[in-house]
């Protein structure tokens, strides 16, 4: 459960299933936000942290710093756990088998990586551009893409599996079984770290690092993330945008950007975009682990 205050209480003063609290003691935020103070409740544990809150009329893409703030200290919830009990984590710098394992975004962050590799210098952007190219002839040459699919409708096809969850289970491990890197991996590190999806901040092991590299992912222990960020943000697209509640494989997001990008460029009150983020995370704690993303068609 998680509760969240602001300095505009009046706003949700009829709430009576949250709680507020004042942040008039929280940092200087940056020109053009406020900060919100959010009280997490999650795993028996109580946390008040300050996320920055964008004011006025804004886009979803511009609550991506909160979305990441909240994820990550939901993670950190969960890694504190497993540390007292004796579980530390293995993940550093420069440790990348994780990167090749198929990664869902959220149409926010697909927008919001296709932002960052049009940001990017005219030379590194055509590496990057080209290794997205890669990936996706490498996965079409072995059906798991279909090429005459229209591009920024079509996703990554798993035929195998009874229902969502198995052909979730067998794409996930037919992509990684080719191990072909995420196209923002350069020298074993991530050159949209600050950026990186949702996915990868929830992902960690305490397992040995080396057993990231077992393509059945025997003897991995993941710490499993109390809130999955990616399907809540793809939620609230939904209901603020009308987006189809869906995730987006990485390796698609720049063809999706380029057909889908017009609502996200719609603007709605900061405040109410924070709030519709944090209902959505209430619902996904809620939910059943394999029942929280849908991105296989
Ligand atoms: S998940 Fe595994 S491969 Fe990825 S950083 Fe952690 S230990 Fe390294
Ligand atoms: S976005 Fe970065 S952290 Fe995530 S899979 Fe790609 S290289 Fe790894």
């Amino acid at each position: 459960m998680i509760h969240y205050g602001s300095r505009h209480p009046a706003q949700f003063s009829n709430n009576p299933g949250r709680r507020w609290a004042m942040s008039s003691d929280s940092d200087t935020p940056q020109p053009g936000y406020d900060t919100c103070n959010i009280h997490l409740r999650m795993l028996g544990e109580d946390r008040t942290f300050t996320v920055p809150v964008p004011l006025g009329k804004r886009t979803l893409l511009d609550l991506l710093p909160a979305a990441r703030e909240l994820t990550g200290q939901a993670m950190a919830v969960a890694v504190d756990q497993e540390a007292r009990q004796g579980r530390p984590i293995s993940c550093a710098s420069g440790c990348s088998a994780c990167c090749r394992h198929l990664v869902a975004v959220s149409p926010a962050e697909a927008q919001d990586l296709a932002d960052f590799v049009a940001e990017l210098p005219a030379e590194r952007q055509a590496a990057v551009r080209e290794r997205f190219a890669e990936a996706k002839r490498k996965f079409e040459s072995i059906g798991l893409l279909v090429a005459g699919e229209t591009h920024g409708e079509r996703g990554m096809h798993s035929s195998q599996g009874a229902n969502h969850s198995e052909r979730v289970r067998t794409l996930s491990y037919r992509y990684f079984q080719e191990q072909i890197a995420c196209p923002f991996l350069e020298n074993d590190t991530c050159i949209a770290y600050e950026r990186r999806p949702m996915v990868c901040r929830e992902h960690c092991v305490t397992s040995p690092a080396e057993n990231c590299a077992h393509l059945d992912g025997s003897g991995v222990r993941p710490v499993t993330p109390p809130i999955d960020m990616a399907p809540v943000l793809a939620r609230a697209g939904k209901r603020l945008l009308g987006m189809k509640a869906q995730t987006v494989p990485l390796i698609l997001a720049l063809e999706w950007s380029e057909r889908n990008c017009g609502p996200l460029r719609q603007e709605h009150d900061g405040v109410e975009l924070l709030q519709t983020i944090v209902e959505e995370c209430d619902r996904n704690y809620d939910q059943d682990f394999e029942s929280r993303s849908d991105y296989v068609k």
